[in-house]
C-alpha cells in the first residue's frame, strides 16, 4: 500500500514537492531496487520541540525547532541545523531527505538528517542566542549523538553554534563528546578545511564542468546569489581562476559590477553590512535584476526555490553551480535543460561541506588531526571521484546530472536497505 504522508501535502514546487518529484525522476533507473524507493519518500523520524527561553528583557519567548532523519539505512543522520523565521517542518524534511541523497552521492558512511528553529538570529542578544541553541540542542538530544546523528552549520548557524551544542550534549551525558557535531571552532575538535570546504567544492566540480563544456575560467562571469559561507568563499576561488563576480544578490540586496566586483573590499564590508555596504564598488540594483545580469555561471548560494521557471527562461548563464540546497524548482529545471543550460546539482555541488564535516567526525573519533593540505587533498578526490561516476552514468543514460547523481545515490541507499532487510 503506498499511502502518501498525512502530515504534509506538498505543492509542486515547495522544497518537499520538488524532492519528490526529483525521487520520481530516477524510478526507471532503478531496476528492480525500485521496489524499495517508497522508503525515500518519508522521513524515518520528525521531532518537533518547543524552544521557551528567558529574553534580557525578561518575558518568556518560544521558538519552534526540528530535527529530521530522513534515512539511517548506510550509517547514523548527517546535516546542518539552520536558523531562520521561515523555517518549516516540511523545508527540514526536504533538507534531510536531500542529505540522504548527497552522503550516498559521494559515499560518505551517513544517512541524512537536519534540524531548523524558527527564529531571526539577528533579533536576538548573544546570550539569547547562547540560550536557544543550548535549550533546543537538549531538546533534540534524546534523537542525537556521535554514533546516531551528528548536526551541522547551515544558514545562519556557524562554529560557536556548534560549541555551545557540544558543550551542552556533552554536559547531558556526563563527559565530552566532540563528535556529536562538526563546524566545530579549532581547538574543540574542529578540523582545518571546514569552513571553507562547502566553497571549496562548488568551484572543484564548477571547474570540473566548465572543463567539459570547453568554457574557460579565465574572464568568465559569474552572478552569485548569497554570499555566506558558500557563495563568498566560491567566490573568492573562482576570481583565484581568474573569473570575475559580476553581480552578488544577499538578504540586504543587489550589487552590480560588469568589470567584476573587487572581492577583497566586499567580503569584509558584506559581513557587518550586506552587500549593498559596499555601493562604492558597483550599482545597487532592484533584486529582481539579478537575474537579466549577463553571466556565464550562475552560483545559487541562499535558499530553496530561487530558480523559478520565469528566471530560468531569463538567465543567460551556461553553467548553473547549486551552492545552495533545492535552489531550482523542477520546472526551471526542465527549461534550463531544453535551453542547454548545464546544472551541478546540489547533492554533489555542495557535498565538500558534509565531506570535510565526515573527515572532522573520523579525526575526533581517532584524535588524531591532519593538516589542511591533507584535508584539501583528500577532499578533491573525494568530489572528483564521485563527479566523474555520475558524469559516466549520465553520459550512459543521457540524463541529465541531477538524475544521474539521484540514481548513483539511490542504488546505495536502497542496496543498503535491501541487505539489511525490514526489522522485526
Ligand atoms: P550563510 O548563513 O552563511 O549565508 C546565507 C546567505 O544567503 C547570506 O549571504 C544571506 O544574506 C543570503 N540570503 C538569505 N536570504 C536571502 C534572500 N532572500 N535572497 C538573497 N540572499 C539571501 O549560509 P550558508 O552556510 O552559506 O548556506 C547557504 C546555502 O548553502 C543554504 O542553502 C545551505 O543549506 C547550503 N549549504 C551550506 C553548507 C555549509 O557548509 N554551510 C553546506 C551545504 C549546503
Amino acid at each position: 500500500m503506498n499511502e502518501k504522508l498525512s502530515f504534509v501535502n506538498p505543492t509542486a514546487n515547495s522544497p518537499w514537492g520538488t524532492y519528490l518529484s526529483q525521487v520520481d525522476r530516477v524510478v526507471p533507473y532503478l531496476g528492480p531496487l525500485a521496489r524499495w524507493v517508497e522508503t525515500l519518500k518519508r522521513p524515518k523520524r520528525a521531532l518537533i520541540v518547543d524552544v521557551p527561553i528567558e529574553m534580557d528583557n525578561g518575558t518568556i519567548a518560544h521558538f519552534e525547532g526540528y530535527r529530521v532523519q530522513h534515512n539511517m539505512s548506510r550509517g547514523p543522520g548527517k546535516g546542518g541545523v539552520r536558523f531562520h523565521p521561515d523555517v518549516t517542518l516540511e523545508e527540514v524534511m526536504a533538507l534531510s531527505a536531500w542529505m540522504t541523497i548527497k552522503t550516498a552521492a559521494v559515499n560518505l558512511p551517513y544517512g541524512g538528517a537536519k534540524g531548523g528553529i524558527r527564529v531571526d538570529p539577528k533579533k536576538l542578544s548573544l546570550q539569547e542566542l547562547e540560550k536557544v541553541t543550548r535549550r533546543y540542542t537538549s531538546e533534540i538530544g534524546i534523537i542525537i549523538g556521535p554514533h546516531t546523528d551528528i548536526p551541522a552549520p547551515d544558514v545562519n548557524t556557524n562554529a560557536q553554534i556548534m560549541a555551545w551544542m557540544m558543550d551542552t550534549y556533552s554536559m547531558n551525558v556526563g563527559g565530552t563528546a566532540t563528535g556529536v557535531v562538526t563546524g566545530k571552532p579549532l581547538h574543540l575538535g574542529g578540523s582545518l578545511g571546514r569552513v571553507k570546504a562547502t566553497g571549496r567544492g562548488v568551484f572543484v566540480t564548477g571547474r570540473e564542468a566548465a572543463r567539459r563544456l570547453g568554457m574557460d575560467l579565465r574572464g568568465a562571469r559569474i552572478a552569485v546569489q548569497g554570499f555566506g559561507n558558500v557563495g563568498s568563499v566560491a567566490a573568492e576561488l573562482f576570481v583565484e581562476a581568474g573569473a570575475k563576480i559580476v553581480a552578488v544578490q544577499d538578504h540586504t540586496g543587489t550589487i552590480v559590477n560588469t568589470n567584476g566586483l573587487d572581492l577583497t573590499k566586499l567580503v569584509p564590508i558584506s559581513r557587518t553590512d550586506g552587500v549593498v555596504g559596499f555601493k562604492a564598488g558597483g550599482d545597487i540594483v532592484p533584486n529582481e535584476d539579478f537575474w537579466d545580469v549577463a553571466c556565464d555561471i550562475l552560483i545559487p548560494a541562499a535558499l530553496e526555490g530561487q530558480v523559478t521557471a520565469e528566471r530560468a527562461k531569463k538567465t543567460t548563464a551556461k553553467l548553473v553551480l547549486e551552492g545552495a540546497n533545492g535552489p531550482t524548482v523542477p520546472e526551471a529545471d526542465d527549461i534550463l535543460a531544453e535551453r542547454g543550460v548545464l546544472v551541478v546539482p546540489d547533492v554533489i555541488c555542495n557535498a565538500g561541506g558534509v565531506t570535510v564535516s565526515y573527515f572532522e567526525w573520523v579525526q575526533d573519533f581517532s584524535s588524531f588531526f591532519w593538516d589542511e593540505d591533507e584535508i584539501n587533498v583528500r577532499l578533491d578526490r573525494i568530489m572528483m571521484n564521485a563527479l566523474n561516476q555520475i558524469w559516466d552514468t549520465a553520459d550512459k543514460h543521457k540524463i541529465p546530472l541531477r538524475t544521474a547523481t539521484y540514481a548513483v545515490a539511490c542504488e546505495r541507499i536502497l542496496m543498503a536497505r535491501q541487505e539489511r532487510g525490514l526489522y522485526p
